[in-house]
């Protein structure tokens, strides 16, 4: 199988260290991920200059020997793009995203680099997995959450990825063995954080997203489940579409459209 790894935290974040030794001996692993850090990315792409494409060293980890990688001055879902349509001899069959470092439940998905890479690969109609660790005291245990996320991946192949489908997965902090596994939807409630207000020498008003946030879950959905202790593992698609909402909208009458 060839995969194409990337990430959000960076081509030197450990994560992505933990991940590649996770799929070392699932295919043949090409490391395609940003020069710098792009958490909050999203799916943004660039358009008004070039990217640079550099090798990068890995070191070995795990079952991964030390290799080459590819470092991208972009962003994630430039990373995977690129690293499809023009870095690899050949498509990609599974895109890997992760372990990002800090979990990506909920409507984080919109903000998350780590999904963006994932959902990129999505796009070109390649399964895709994104893994997330949450985070405890400001630490990860890669360690375990590659461990964890190996496992999870060894049952999502066993079941079968479909083509342009993003199955998002979210790791609980540890220590010790999660709860279980829950396959559950995607909370939609709104993320609980704070803008501090610093107000400069030259009077403007700025305001800084403070690092303290909480995201708010209901029954059963990927943040209860992930606070509960649970690996969490949500299928998501790219098509946005409201179907429950389509018919009614396209049965309204919308009359004529001006000139
Ligand atoms: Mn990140």
């Amino acid at each position: 199988m060839r995969i194409l790894l990337s990430n959000d935290d960076g081509i030197a974040a450990p994560g992505l260290a933990a991940l590649r030794a996770t799929a070392a001996d699932l295919g043949e692993v090409t490391v395609v991920a940003p020069d710098s850090p792009q958490s909050a990315a999203g799916h943004g792409i660039t358009v008004r200059r070039s990217l640079t494409v550099r090798t990068a060293p890995l070191a070995a980890v795990g079952d991964a020997p030390p290799g080459e990688g590819l470092s991208v001055d972009g962003r994630p879902a430039d990373c995977v793009r690129l690293a499809a349509r023009h870095l690899m001899d050949a498509m990609p069959q599974l895109v890997l995203s992760g372990i990002n470092a800090g979990a990506n439940v909920g409507v984080n998905v919109f903000y998350s680099g780590t999904v963006a890479a994932a959902a990129e690969g999505a796009m070109l109609g390649i399964p895709a997995v994104a893994v997330s660790a949450e985070v405890a005291d400001g630490e990860v245990d890669f360690a375990r959450a590659g461990r964890l996320a190996r496992w999870a991946l060894e049952r999502l192949v066993a079941i079968g990825l479909r083509a342009g489908e993003i199955v998002n997965v979210n790791i609980p902090a540890g220590p010790g063995r999660p709860r279980g596994l829950r396959v559950v939807r995607q909370s939609t409630a709104e993320i609980e954080d704070v803008y501090h207000l610093e107000r400069g020498a030259d009077g403007a008003s700025r305001y800084r997203l403070g690092p303290d946030y909480r995201f708010i879950g209901h029954i059963d959905d990927d943040v209860t489940c992930l606070y509960e202790g649970y690996v969490t593992v949500t299928p998501l698609h790219v098509d946005m579409t409201s179907h429950a909402r389509l018919a009614d909208l396209a049965a309204a009458d919308w009359g004529d459209p001006p000139t």
